[in-house]
């Protein structure tokens, strides 16, 4: 089953993905966490985006399509896979019909008011990735993830200039997939400003009627 999850940056996509992929053990692509590693390795494309996500702005379509192509020649995507945070635009999208069949796209429905806060309070593991908030998911420890004992700090462009920029470009450039989605009859909305277990039941129960 081959899914893409679509919302605005703090809807809660990746938390989400997260557990999902772990009841239909099927792997969850993160372009945001390709790209962050790309970057801690050090390598080309990690210079190339480095101050791009820096700033909130958009990677370039090429170097995205193409990290998402060589993700998806690994095995473990054989049963399918969970895509969060790509496609982000119209260009993306089309070149992923290109690559392969979709069965439904989650629309992940928020407020900016209440992205705003979630971002401003999020707190990344430096080590495997998770994510806490300092209001709705605390770490047991300050500045200590609860899972891997890692150094909790804040993502550059979870910052508040860069906040107002990835909602921005939000809006221009991947909300119209929305529309699109719609149209080819893949869309499905998740109101994911409830709780996270409730966005989760509803993600479940969606997808697994699909
Ligand atoms: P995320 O972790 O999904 O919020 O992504 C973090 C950043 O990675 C974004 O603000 C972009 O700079 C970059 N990025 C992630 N996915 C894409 C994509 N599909 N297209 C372009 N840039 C992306």
């Amino acid at each position: 089953m081959n899914f893409v999850f679509l919302g605005s940056p703090g809807a809660g996509k990746g938390t989400v993905a997260k557990k999902i992929s772990k009841v239909f053990a099927i792997p969850h692509i993160s372009t945001g966490d390709l790209f962050r590693s790309e970057i801690n390795s050090g390598t080309d494309i990690g210079k190339r985006v480095e101050d791009i996500l820096t700033r909130g702005a958009l990677a370039p379509d090429d170097v995205t399509i193409e990290i998402v192509k060589n993700r998806l020649q690994k095995p473990d995507t054989e049963k399918g896979f969970i895509m969060d945070g790509f496609p982000r635009t119209i260009l993306q999208a089309e070149k992923l019909f290109n690559i392969t069949r979709l069965n439904g796209v989650l629309n992940f429905e928020i407020c900016e008011d209440e992205v705003v806060h979630r971002l401003s309070g999020r707190r990344t593991c430096r080590d495997c990735g998770n994510i806490h908030h300092i209001e709705y998911l605390p770490p047991k420890q300050d500045g200590i993830c609860d899972v891997c004992g890692g150094e909790l700090y804040t993502r550059e462009d979870d910052k508040p200039e860069s906040i107002q920029k990835r909602l921005q470009v939000y809006k221009a450039q991947t909300e119209p997939l929305i529309a699109l989605y719609r149209e080819k009859k893949l869309l499905y909305n998740i109101d994911a400003s409830a709780v996270p277990e409730e966005v989760f039941r509803q993600a479940k129960d969606l997808l697994l009627s699909l």
